[in-house]
């Protein structure tokens, strides 16, 4: 196999998709190293049409597997449908200073195969809100530098939802949404009526609702709402590196994917002050070989990026590659969902909706808008949504007629609100490399140290507060919320230790996602993000990614690289 590429990308999720299309749309030769199999559209979806009888229980996983895998088998969509595109516990080790509940996913296709596909752009304020309500560093680039980029990846990925004119959540290039409910739109009147500046709007996700030209070009459909998109989507109605970008970075003859290339880190060369490649275990036989490039992509999601970093030491770099001043595996946060309220509402018993949505409702972030105004520093954004719950309450046998004939009759509506916080990003939530323990392929395990704070539990409460006071002015009763306390990692959005900033002493990238240091080595995914803030991030990664691959380009083509 060639060793010599014009670029390398580490990793084939939802990020360094995006970098492989991009690279090869302007004719870089390009490698995608992969640690995980290889996973092709369609074919390696094992479970895409399988009826819940065809599973050995109906759907649910083995006492026996769940023992196993304590952690993984928590994460969300996590199931017997959708298992093998989750790691095993055993298999990919990692050591907790503080809990930490490390979602992974390893295979070509990454998580974006089981990602929940939530796509809200950041507002304006996100941008400068870390400085303005001190808790962190701006961004060293703004929502205009942006905007452009999200188009750009919005129309190709395909984004439904509605065009609503909010601050907190800016419109993009959106394909007709879902709709609400009968009980949601009742429920986002009364909340507006209650409180004017609380938005419940349709959201924005990455599911085809129109099949434009675009999608049809790549092979992709109108979603059919199966609501089955976490075992990977036959039409490819939703989103995935798996369905989109890889496949069309294939078609323009300069994709070079290597599944079962565990990227060990990268070579930095002290002559020329440039990384010269990338050194690989493989995966299956451990052999160790060399992949030689100009220009290095990074996307192996947050924590795993900042992992092989650290690991990259060379005697410029004894700390990890470009880590001067101490900052790479700092300031690592991520977003808590740590409550839940819920409720039922009467009244529309006589009401039901048409078929499936893979979508829910969205009250765009409230707090802390532009200024701060609350007793802790952030934002949240707040999902939410209405449904028939199973059927209605019965006492009688369970199997033969009157059980049959009660199943044919849907039970009360249910309401339901989870919150996605900001968290601050802190120079002492962070990761490093253990010293003593290695994993299977000889690469130091990551040590997580990453925990909440006070901010974190006073907007918890706020939160608890609030969606309890939302649900009465909605009419709902039978009121229950919580503080589950669940770890961080868990909400699957780890971000940050390798931020983006103005300058070395601050960060370790800048503008253009590029390391201060190391100039050929740009990183686009988590790891690059200066704060979180209250939005689902991925599609952001995905904007971030094609900017930095068009500078790159550019930078390559003034050979300023
Ligand atoms: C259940 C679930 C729901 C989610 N919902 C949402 C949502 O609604 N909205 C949202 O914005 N985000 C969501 N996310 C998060 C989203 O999946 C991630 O933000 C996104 O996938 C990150 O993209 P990435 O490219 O950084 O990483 P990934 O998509 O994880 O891809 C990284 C790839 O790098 C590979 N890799 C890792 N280490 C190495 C190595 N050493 N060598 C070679 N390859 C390596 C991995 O195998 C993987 O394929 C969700 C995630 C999950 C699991």
């Amino acid at each position: 196999m060639e060793t010599s590429y014009d670029a390398i990308v580490i990793g084939s999720g939802i990020s360094g998709g995006w970098a492989a299309k991009e690279l090869c749309e302007k004719g870089l030769k390009t490698l995608v190293l992969e640690r995980g199999r290889d996973i092709k559209h369609i074919k390696d979806y094992p479970t895409a049409t399988m009826a819940p009888w065809d599973f050995q229980y109906r759907g649910r996983v083995s006492r026996e597997y769940i023992e196993k895998n304590p952690l993984i088998s928590k994460a969300a969509g996590f199931g017997d449908d959708t298992k093998h595109f989750f790691i095993q516990d055993a298999d990919h080790p990692y050591i907790q200073e503080k809990p930490f509940d490390w979602i992974r996913g390893y295979q070509v296709g990454g998580k974006s195969l089981i990602w929940g596909r939530a796509c809200q752009r950041w507002s304006p304020y996100e941008f400068t809100a870390p400085e303005r309500q001190g808790y962190g560093m701006n961004w060293p680039i703004n929502y205009q530098d942006i905007a452009p980029w999200y188009s750009h990846v919005e129309k190709f990925v395909g984004v439904c939802g509605s065009r609503d004119g909010l601050e907190a959540m800016p419109d993009g290039e959106f394909l007709p949404p879902f709709g609400l409910n009968c009980v949601e739109t009742h429920m986002r009147d009364k909340i507006k009526a209650t409180y004017p500046d609380r938005h419940m709007v349709d959201a924005r996700w990455a599911q085809i609702t129109r099949a434009d030209e675009i999608y049809l070009q790549q092979g992709r459909g109108k979603c059919q709402a199966r609501n089955m998109c976490m075992r990977g989507c036959p039409f490819g109605g939703y989103f995935s590196s798996v369905s989109s970008t890889l496949p069309w970075a294939e078609k323009t003859g300069n994709l070079t994917l290597r599944p079962h290339s565990v990227v060990h880190s990268i070579l930095y060369n002290e002559g020329t002050k440039k990384a010269s490649g990338v050194r690989v275990i493989d995966a299956v036989s451990k052999e160790e070989m060399t992949f030689h490039a100009k220009v290095i992509f990074l996307n192996a999601s947050a924590l795993n990026s900042l992992l092989i970093l650290l690991h990259s030491k060379s005697s410029r770099f004894p700390e990890g590659l470009g880590n001067e001043y101490d900052l790479l595996g700092r300031y690592v946060a991520f977003h808590n969902y740590r409550s839940y309220t819920s409720g039922q509402l009467d009244g529309f018993e006589d009401k039901y909706y048409y078929g499936r949505n893979p979508t829910e409702p969205i009250i765009a972030n409230y707090r802390n808008l532009g200024k701060q105004t609350m007793d802790f520093a952030g934002g949240y954004t707040i999902f939410t949504g209405a449904y028939r719950s199973g059927f209605e309450t019965y006492e009688g046998p369970q199997f033969g007629p009157e059980f049959k004939e009660h199943m044919t009759r849907p039970g009360p509506w249910r309401v339901y609100m989870y919150m996605q916080g900001e968290t601050i990003p802190k120079e002492t939530n962070r990761v490093s490399l253990s010293d003593s323990e290695k994993d299977p392929w000889g690469i130091p395990l990551l040590v997580t140290d990453v925990g909440y704070d006070d901010n974190d539990d006073r907007m918890v409460k706020d939160f608890m507060q609030e969606s309890v006071d939302m649900m009465h002015a909605a009419g709902c009763r039978d009121i229950s919320t919580g503080d589950n306390h669940q770890a961080p990692g868990l909400d699957i959005h780890e971000m940050g230790g390798c931020r983006m900033g103005t300058n070395p002493k601050n960060s370790m990238l800048n503008a253009w996602n590029q390391m201060h240091l190391c100039k050929n080595v740009f990183v686009t995914d988590g790891a690059c993000m200066t704060s979180t803030g209250n939005q689902s991030p991925s599609i952001l990664y995905m904007a971030l990614t094609a900017r930095a691959v068009s500078h790159a380009v550019d930078e390559l083509n003034k050979r300023n690289l």
